[in-house]
Protein backbone atom coordinates (compact mmCIF):
# COMPACT_ATOMS: atom_id res chain seq x y z
CA UNK A 1 0.00 0.00 0.00
CA UNK A 2 2.99 2.58 0.51
CA UNK A 3 3.72 1.76 -2.91
CA UNK A 4 0.09 2.77 -3.85
CA UNK A 5 0.27 5.64 -6.82
CA UNK A 6 -2.24 7.94 -7.14
CA UNK A 7 -4.42 7.17 -9.63
CA UNK A 8 -7.66 8.86 -10.90
CA UNK A 9 -10.30 6.73 -9.75
CA UNK A 10 -13.29 8.42 -11.78
CA UNK A 11 -11.34 8.57 -15.07
CA UNK A 12 -10.26 4.87 -14.91
CA UNK A 13 -13.99 4.49 -14.87
CA UNK A 14 -15.27 6.18 -17.35
CA UNK A 15 -12.37 4.47 -19.65
CA UNK A 16 -13.75 1.36 -18.57
CA UNK A 17 -10.43 0.34 -17.13
CA UNK A 18 -11.89 -0.28 -13.61
CA UNK A 19 -15.42 -1.98 -12.66
CA UNK A 20 -17.73 -0.08 -10.52
CA UNK A 21 -16.62 -3.03 -7.81
CA UNK A 22 -12.98 -2.33 -8.68
CA UNK A 23 -13.71 1.25 -7.58
CA UNK A 24 -14.89 0.45 -4.03
CA UNK A 25 -12.17 -1.93 -3.57
CA UNK A 26 -9.59 0.64 -4.45
CA UNK A 27 -11.65 3.45 -2.21
CA UNK A 28 -11.72 1.19 0.66
CA UNK A 29 -7.56 0.30 0.55
CA UNK A 30 -6.97 3.73 0.09
CA UNK A 31 -9.19 4.57 2.92
CA UNK A 32 -7.87 2.04 4.90
CA UNK A 33 -4.25 3.76 4.65
CA UNK A 34 -3.40 5.81 7.17
CA UNK A 35 -0.13 6.93 6.17
CA UNK A 36 -1.05 8.81 3.24
CA UNK A 37 -0.45 12.34 3.17
CA UNK A 38 -2.78 13.66 0.94
CA UNK A 39 -6.71 13.68 1.46
CA UNK A 40 -8.35 10.58 0.10
CA UNK A 41 -10.08 11.66 -2.18
CA UNK A 42 -7.62 13.68 -4.05
CA UNK A 43 -5.09 10.34 -3.88
CA UNK A 44 -8.04 9.23 -5.90
CA UNK A 45 -8.32 12.12 -8.15
CA UNK A 46 -11.72 13.62 -6.88
CA UNK A 47 -12.34 17.02 -6.61
CA UNK A 48 -13.83 17.75 -3.08
CA UNK A 49 -17.03 18.31 -5.01
CA UNK A 50 -17.41 14.81 -6.34
CA UNK A 51 -16.14 13.21 -3.06
CA UNK A 52 -19.54 15.06 -1.55
CA UNK A 53 -21.48 13.64 -3.56
CA UNK A 54 -20.31 10.27 -3.02
CA UNK A 55 -20.25 11.04 0.71
CA UNK A 56 -23.87 11.93 -0.03
CA UNK A 57 -24.66 7.91 -1.31
CA UNK A 58 -23.66 8.63 -4.65
CA UNK A 59 -22.20 5.96 -6.67
CA UNK A 60 -18.46 6.36 -8.06
CA UNK A 61 -19.95 5.08 -11.30
CA UNK A 62 -22.42 8.31 -11.24
CA UNK A 63 -20.66 10.99 -10.18
CA UNK A 64 -18.11 9.28 -13.19
CA UNK A 65 -21.13 9.79 -15.47
CA UNK A 66 -21.69 13.35 -14.04
CA UNK A 67 -18.18 14.33 -14.74
CA UNK A 68 -17.85 12.62 -18.62
CA UNK A 69 -21.60 14.43 -18.97
CA UNK A 70 -21.72 17.63 -16.83
CA UNK A 71 -23.66 17.73 -13.41
CA UNK A 72 -27.05 18.70 -12.75
CA UNK A 73 -27.74 22.22 -12.57
CA UNK A 74 -31.33 22.60 -11.02
CA UNK A 75 -32.92 20.89 -8.02
CA UNK A 76 -35.25 17.54 -8.54
CA UNK A 77 -37.61 18.85 -6.28
CA UNK A 78 -38.38 22.69 -6.84
CA UNK A 79 -36.70 22.69 -10.15
CA UNK A 80 -34.66 25.82 -9.13
CA UNK A 81 -31.17 26.63 -10.17
CA UNK A 82 -27.82 24.81 -7.90
CA UNK A 83 -24.85 25.99 -9.04
CA UNK A 84 -22.90 22.80 -7.96
CA UNK A 85 -19.89 24.40 -6.82
CA UNK A 86 -21.22 26.47 -4.83
CA UNK A 87 -22.44 23.58 -2.66
CA UNK A 88 -25.65 24.36 -0.88
CA UNK A 89 -27.02 21.05 -2.40
CA UNK A 90 -27.46 17.04 -1.56
CA UNK A 91 -26.69 14.23 -4.16
CA UNK A 92 -29.69 12.07 -3.69
CA UNK A 93 -31.34 9.59 -5.75
CA UNK A 94 -35.05 10.26 -7.37
CA UNK A 95 -36.58 8.42 -9.68
CA UNK A 96 -33.74 5.79 -9.52
CA UNK A 97 -31.30 7.87 -11.08
CA UNK A 98 -28.73 10.12 -9.14
CA UNK A 99 -30.16 13.59 -9.02
CA UNK A 100 -29.40 17.09 -6.56
CA UNK A 101 -31.71 18.90 -4.39
CA UNK A 102 -31.58 22.20 -2.39
CA UNK A 103 -30.18 21.15 1.03
CA UNK A 104 -32.68 23.97 1.70
CA UNK A 105 -35.49 23.96 -0.37
CA UNK A 106 -37.93 26.29 -0.74
CA UNK A 107 -40.57 24.07 -1.83
CA UNK A 108 -42.18 22.35 0.69
CA UNK A 109 -42.30 18.81 1.72
ZN1 LIG B 1 -35.06 23.02 -4.40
Amino acid sequence: MADMEKFDLLDDLIRGRISPTDADDLCSLVLADTSSTVPAYEFMGMSRKEWTACAHGAEFSEVAKWRANGWPNKCFKCDGLIVSDNYGWIATHHDGELQLKHVVCPKPT
